[in-house]
C-alpha cells in the first residue's frame, strides 16, 4: 500500500442533511448584509469534491467575489503564542500576568477591561463559570482553545443548520480536544447530545478552519475561524481566487485570474510556492485527498522546477526532478546525465537542504541570511528549489517589517532581486493577482 493511500483512506464524512439548494439559502442568511445584491457566483455540486462555488457570469481578474463574517471564531491557543489576548477584541489586556488578564468574575478567560462588560462576554462568562474552571490564576490553553467550539452553543437555528451542512471529516481522534478541555473544569457538561454537538463542531473546524491573521497592538493575532462560504472553495494548486483577512473575523475572497461563466472558483489550501511533493504530503495528511490538478501532473511544475535538486553523479551538476507525479515516492531523473535515483536518496537530500536552510532562518540576522543564500546555498541547492525560495521570502518579510532605513543599499538590492525572482515564478505558475503577489509588492499588509 502506498504512503498516500494510508494518508487518504478511512476518514468517513459526516452526514450532511441539507440539499445544495438549502445550503445556498443558509449561506445567504449567514452572509446577511454582506451578501452582494447580485453575486457573481453560486453554490453547486462540484466535480472536484462535494459542493463548490461557480461563476455565474464572466469574472475579471482582481474582482472582489465576497466578504464574509466568521460563523465561529476563537483563539488558536497554540503553545508559545501569547495567550494574554482579549477573546473578544484581540487587544492586550492591562498588566503582565495571566491573573491580571483573566476576567475578574472567575470564568477563566482572558478579556480586556472594555469587553468584560460586553453582552457577548456575559453569556460566555456565565457558561464557563457554571462549569467551574479548576485554575482561575492561569490561562489554560486547553480551556482557551475549546472556546471557538463552545461558541456553537450561541448559534441561532439557521446557523446551526449551516454548521451541520458543512463538510466534516469524522475522525474520533478529534474528540481528544473536547476531552482535554473537560479536564480543565469541575463540571464540564457530559450530556451526550451536547458532546455530540461539540464533536461535530470540532470536526467541522478540523476540516474547514482558516487561521485568520491580523495585527492588533503591534502583535500578530492568529485565530481559528470557520467561514462556511470561503470554506466551500475547492482546492487547486494554481487556483483562480485567493483570500486575505480584513480583520480577525472577516475574510475577503478575490479573483486572481479571469474566470469564465460556469467555471468553478478555486483557492489553494497549501502555500503556492511549495513543491509538488510537499503539497501532496500536506494535502494527504491534513485534508485527506490527492490533488489531480494540471500543475500536480507536470514534473517540471510549469517550468519552475520547485522540486529540483542537484544530481548525485560525480562531475554532473544537472538538475534532478521527480519523474512520476502520482506517487509520494517517485524515482528521480537527472535532466543532464539521465541517471535515475531512488526516492529515499533524494528525500534525504531534500531534508538536508530543508534543515540546513531552516536552521539558518531561525538563527541568522538578515545580513548573514543574505550572505548564506547568495554564497553558500548555490553549493548544495539549486536556486529554483522551493526551500531556497522560501528562505528568500523570509528575508523579504523580515526586511519589510523592520523598515528599509535599517539596511545598506546592496542589501535592499538583493531584496528587490529576490522579489523579482519570486514574481517571475508566480507568473510561470499562472498565479495571477494572488495574495502573495499583493503582499510582496506591498499592495496589502
Ligand atoms: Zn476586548
Ligand atoms: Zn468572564
Ligand atoms: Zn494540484
Ligand atoms: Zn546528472
Amino acid at each position: 500500500m502506498s504512503q498516500l493511500q494510508v494518508l487518504t483512506e478511512d476518514v468517513p464524512q459526516m452526514e450532511i442533511s441539507a440539499s445544495t439548494q438549502e445550503l445556498a439559502a443558509l449561506i445567504d442568511d449567514h452572509l446577511g448584509p454582506l451578501r452582494p445584491t447580485s453575486p457573481a457566483w453560486q453554490v453547486a455540486d462540484s466535480p472536484i469534491s462535494g459542493r463548490g462555488i461557480f461563476a455565474v457570469r464572466p469574472i475579471a481578474k482582481g474582482e472582489q467575489l465576497f466578504r464574509e463574517h466568521t460563523l465561529l471564531v476563537g483563539p488558536t491557543a497554540h503553545r508559545g503564542r501569547n495567550l494574554r489576548t482579549c477573546i473578544n477584541c484581540y487587544h492586550l489586556p492591562a498588566g503582565d500576568t495571566d491573573a491580571e488578564a483573566l476576567c475578574s468574575s472567575g470564568c477563566g478567560l482572558p478579556v480586556c477591561g472594555e469587553c468584560v462588560e460586553s453582552p457577548r462576554h456575559a453569556l460566555e462568562c456565565q457558561l464557563f463559570r457554571k462549569w467551574q474552571p479548576k485554575d482561575v490564576q492561569h490561562i489554560d490553553p486547553r480551556a482557551l482553545r475549546i472556546l471557538s467550539v463552545v461558541r456553537c452553543f450561541f448559534l441561532n437555528e439557521s446557523q446551526r443548520k449551516l454548521l451541520y451542512a458543512m463538510q466534516a471529516n469524522a475522525d474520533r481522534y478529534y474528540m481528544r480536544e473536547v476531552q482535554r478541555a473537560a479536564e480543565c473544569f469541575e463540571h464540564f457538561p457530559h450530556d451526550p447530545d451536547m458532546l455530540e454537538y461539540f464533536y461535530r463542531t470540532v470536526c467541522a473546524f478540523n476540516t474547514n478552519a482558516f487561521e485568520s491573521r491580523c495585527q492588533v497592538d503591534g502583535q500578530e493575532i492568529v485565530a481559528r475561524a470557520l467561514f462556511p462560504l470561503a470554506g466551500m472553495l475547492n482546492h487547486q494548486c494554481t487556483p483562480n481566487a485567493a483570500h486575505h483577512f480584513e480583520d480577525g473575523e472577516t475574510i475577503v475572497v478575490c479573483a486572481t485570474e479571469n474566470i469564465a461563466a460556469g467555471s468553478e472558483i478555486t483557492m489553494s489550501y497549501t502555500k503556492l510556492l511549495w513543491s509538488t511533493l510537499a503539497r501532496k504530503m500536506f494535502l494527504g495528511m491534513t485534508k485527506h485527498f490527492m490533488c489531480q490538478c494540471p500543475r500536480c501532473q507536470d514534473p517540471t511544475e510549469n517550468g519552475t522546477y520547485l522540486s529540483a535538486l542537484f544530481c548525485r553523479e560525480q562531475g554532473c551538476k544537472g538538475l534532478v526532478i521527480p519523474v512520476q507525479t502520482k506517487t509520494l515516492q517517485p524515482d528521480w531523473r537527472c535532466l543532464s546525465c539521465e541517471n535515475v535515483f531512488p526516492h529515499a536518496k533524494m528525500a534525504r537530500y531534500q531534508d538536508f537542504a530543508l534543515n540546513t536552510i531552516n536552521n539558518r532562518i531561525n538563527t541568522c540576522s538578515v545580513r548573514d541570511m543574505i550572505h548564506f543564500i547568495n554564497e553558500l546555498c548555490p553549493r548544495f541547492c539549486p536556486p529554483s528549489n522551493y526551500v531556497l525560495i522560501e528562505a528568500k521570502l523570509n528575508v523579504i518579510w523580515r526586511m519589510t517589517r523592520l523598515g528599509a532605513e535599517e539596511y545598506a543599499p546592496e542589501e535592499l538590492a538583493h531584496k528587490d532581486r529576490y522579489r523579482e525572482e519570486i514574481l517571475a515564478i508566480l507568473h510561470k505558475l499562472g498565479a495571477g493577482e494572488c495574495t502573495l503577489k499583493k503582499l510582496i509588492t506591498e499592495e496589502i499588509q
